[in-house]
């Protein structure tokens, strides 16, 4: 819950004004996961007024990522001739006949790691084995992925490659709004992805799509603030990127950590869980270093692959569906037994619908 009742009733008061004079139904998208479980945990959804909802985007790494990727992984460490170092939402995650859980019970070599530079140090230490980082993360994360594929090179390892899976968040975006699919009136935009990239970057589709944006961080009281921004942009009829998370967010970014992201990846084009084929949305391997390409050295190949049977991940992430409104949700699919990532991730709107209990339709 909210930390202090007078908090509360403040932003709740500040929500019903701006609401009641925006005079319209509203429905504004947080893109983070982290954002998705402080909503749920925190108690937020309460303190809406009956004209502004709120629904989740396509903003947890894991989940986003497609179901022939998730097939391409288990099918590197079904081949047995690599160690697979990756983070742990990713070893739970269902793919079409088995999962990285699976296949280590049947014998894979699968590591947890908690940083890709302990995957280099990993390699390191089992110079007879080979290890695979497998690169999932948007624009926070690849910066520390590249700086690991720089220190294996520096450090001369030979046995160190990574499965690039890094991705990038405001193509994705621009997608999901151009697509016309759902109206969107304001959009929570990711607290950390935007200490990374800056605030700026969210202007360009700020403006094509005429959309309130808010850079929120991650305290209930940050999370209401950037509501309570939306609905008055929208009450107004402005179109701003408003930065609520100054003390980390500046208006260009992390430009130090965008170097060393872009010296090793280039954008290319990348399959996301219900989005399909975005351009520029993937960070892929530059040429000068793709002896580093796990994926090339040990011939897996991504597939396009059908979602699990019933899973509505897909919808889930393009936000058109509330996790509860799956046939599935808490009944065949639950954390304890998964069927779609949604229900894995830690970041997983399905996961904080199930743990905190949001009901149908929201
Ligand atoms: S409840 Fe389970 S099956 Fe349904 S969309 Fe979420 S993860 Fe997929």
């Amino acid at each position: 819950m909210i930390s202090t009742a007078a908090a509360a009733e403040t932003a709740r008061k500040s929500l019903a004004h701006w609401a009641e004079q925006a005079a319209r139904p509203l429905t504004l998208m947080e893109v983070c996961g982290t954002h998705t479980m402080a909503i749920h945990r925190h108690g937020i959804l309460s303190l809406l007024p009956e004209n502004v909802r709120l629904i989740s985007g396509p903003g947890c790494p894991v989940c986003v990522t497609p179901q022939g990727q998730v097939d391409q992984i288990v099918a590197l460490a079904r081949q047995g001739e690599a160690t697979v170092a990756t983070f742990g939402d990713m070893v739970r995650v269902p793919g079409s006949t088995s999962s990285l859980e699976r296949e280590r019970a049947l014998g894979a070599d699968v590591r947890v790691v908690y940083s890709p530079l302990d995957a280099v140090a990993l390699a390191e230490a089992l110079p007879s084995r080979h290890v695979v980082f497998i690169g999932i993360g948007f624009e926070t994360t690849v910066p520390t992925v590249a700086a690991a594929v720089i220190e294996a090179r520096r450090r001369r390892l030979g046995n160190f490659t990574i499965l690039a899976a890094g991705k990038r968040i405001p193509p994705a975006l621009d997608a999901l709004l151009a697509s016309g699919e759902l109206r969107v009136d304001g959009l929570i935009c990711p607290g950390h992805v935007s200490v990374v990239i800056g605030w700026r970057a969210y202007e360009p589709f700020a403006q094509r799509h005429r959309l309130p944006c808010a850079v929120a961080g991650f305290e209930p009281t940050e999370v209401l603030e950037a509501i309570v921004a939306l609905v008055r942009q929208a009450a107004e009829g402005r179109a701003d990127v408003e930065n609520l998370y100054s003390v980390w967010v500046r208006p260009e970014g992390n430009r130090r950590a965008l170097k060393t992201l872009e010296s090793v990846f280039v954008a290319g084009p990348s399959r996301w869980r219900g989005l399909g084929i975005i351009e520029r949305s993937g960070l892929l391997l530059r040429e000068e270093w793709s002896d580093y390409d796990a994926a090339r050295r040990f011939g897996v190949e991504e597939h396009e692959v059908a979602e699990p049977s019933g899973c509505r991940c897909g919808d889930v992430l393009r936000g058109i569906l509330a996790p509860a409104d799956c046939a599935l949700f808490a009944r065949a699919c639950t954390p304890e037994s998964p069927v779609g990532p949604c229900m894995v991730s830690t970041e997983g709107s399905c996961a904080a619908a199930y743990r905190y209990g949001r009901r149908r339709g929201q």
